[in-house]
């Protein structure tokens, strides 16, 4: 692909586009993804930007009053081919796994990712091989099982499951990284920065996950020009970028495995893209924490604003949204909701 370019977000230097190239060497070690996919010439987006195929970004009068912010805007996922934003991201990397001649693709998934990853793939007779914990909801892992080889773990957030670019090749040499460790996993949520533009809101509040939204909006809003600052969002003390940014480094993965049910929802053990979460937040991006009380509270308090069920750990946005300094509730706010929840659990119930 020859338009594509790699630049790292530490030093800027750029990289022509190659495979497999996913760190520079010069700032970060192996293992961690310091580089940013360009894509001038939109080789792996779709170029159709009418309006019929941006996701819908509406008002909730109810739950801005409950949160006393007026300028609130949920940008939904949900309204994406299978139901989450992952479908996005699905899209780019089936698109690379087929230019390269990839038979399969590989990822780590708590569900939603690898359900649409199959689906996507599959439609193009690509395997997806995947990787999850046992306990997701029930609908998901059957879709699961039939569209792709799956592997169960008892966990995902244990040290044994850090999957970094060179233990994905080790074991799946003939699949595409379709994990975070490949930079073109973020490259498909700039298009939620660019579908935001006419909106222009002043800050764009995310769930931080493994930052792969977080890092692809940055870029985003860096290419479109706008004036945003995101706030991605995560569980105190559960997460490497909370540590990360304590300690001023960018390399660091958590010891020991997580208890807290809900915090297993939003919180991860490891993420390569730790280099560039840290570029973005130099840039004056944001991280926000939350408690995994709030965070339960949160499910509880606004899972009934939406008809459907919702990611948990879209709904921690809220938690972080009801924190927010008064001065800051003034401002034009978009949260993106992330995907549907595929669980038979009551909505609105703890
Ligand atoms: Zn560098």
């Amino acid at each position: 692909m020859k338009g594509l370019k790699l630049e790292c977000a530490k030093c800027g230097r750029e990289y022509q586009y190659s495979l497999g190239l996913f760190t520079c060497t010069d700032c970060n070690s192996l293992g961690f993804t310091n580089l940013l996919l360009r894509d001038p010439e939109g080789m792996l987006l779709e170029k159709d930007e009418s309006e019929h195929r941006k996701t819908p970004c509406y008002k909730i009068p109810g739950l801005n009053r409950a949160l006393g912010i007026p300028e609130l805007y949920i940008k939904d996922e949900t309204f994406n081919r299978f139901g989450t934003m992952k479908d996005r991201r699905s899209d780019v990397l089936v698109r690379l796994a087929q230019h390269h001649g990839f038979s399969k693709i590989f990822c780590v998934t708590g569900g939603n990712l690898g359900n649409s990853l199959a689906e996507f793939a599959g439609k193009v007779g690509i395997g997806c091989v995947a990787l999850a914990p046992k306990d997701i909801p029930k609908k998901i892992l059957e879709k699961l099982e039939k569209r792709a080889t799956l592997t169960k773990v008892e966990t995902l957030f244990d040290p044994s499951q850090v999957w970094t670019a060179e233990r994905v090749v080790e074991n799946f040499p003939d699949s595409l990284d379709g994990t975070a460790n490949n930079p073109c996993s973020t490259r498909a949520y700039t298009k939620i920065a660019a579908e935001l533009s006419e909106l222009n809101p002043e800050l764009i509040v995310v769930p931080l996950g493994s930052g792969e939204l977080f890092c692809g909006i940055c870029q985003g809003i860096e290419e479109t020009g706008m004036r945003a600052k995101v706030i991605g969002v995560s569980v105190c003390d559960k997460n490497p970028v909370g540590l990360a940014l304590r300690h001023g480094i960018d390399e660091v993965a958590l010891e020991g495995t997580f208890e807290e049910r809900a915090a297993n929802k939003i919180a991860v053990h490891f993420t390569p893209l730790m280099p560039i979460i840290m570029h973005f937040i130099s840039k004056g991006h944001m991280f926000a924490e939350i408690s995994d009380r709030q965070m339960q509270d949160a499910i509880f308090e606004y899972q009934p604003y939406f008809e459907q069920a919702i990611e948990p750990s879209s709904l921690s946005v809220f938690a972080a949204l009801e924190k927010l300094p008064l001065q800051e509730k003034g401002k034009k706010i978009v949260c993106v909701l992330t995907g549907r929840n595929h669980t038979s659990e009551p909505l609105g119930h703890r």
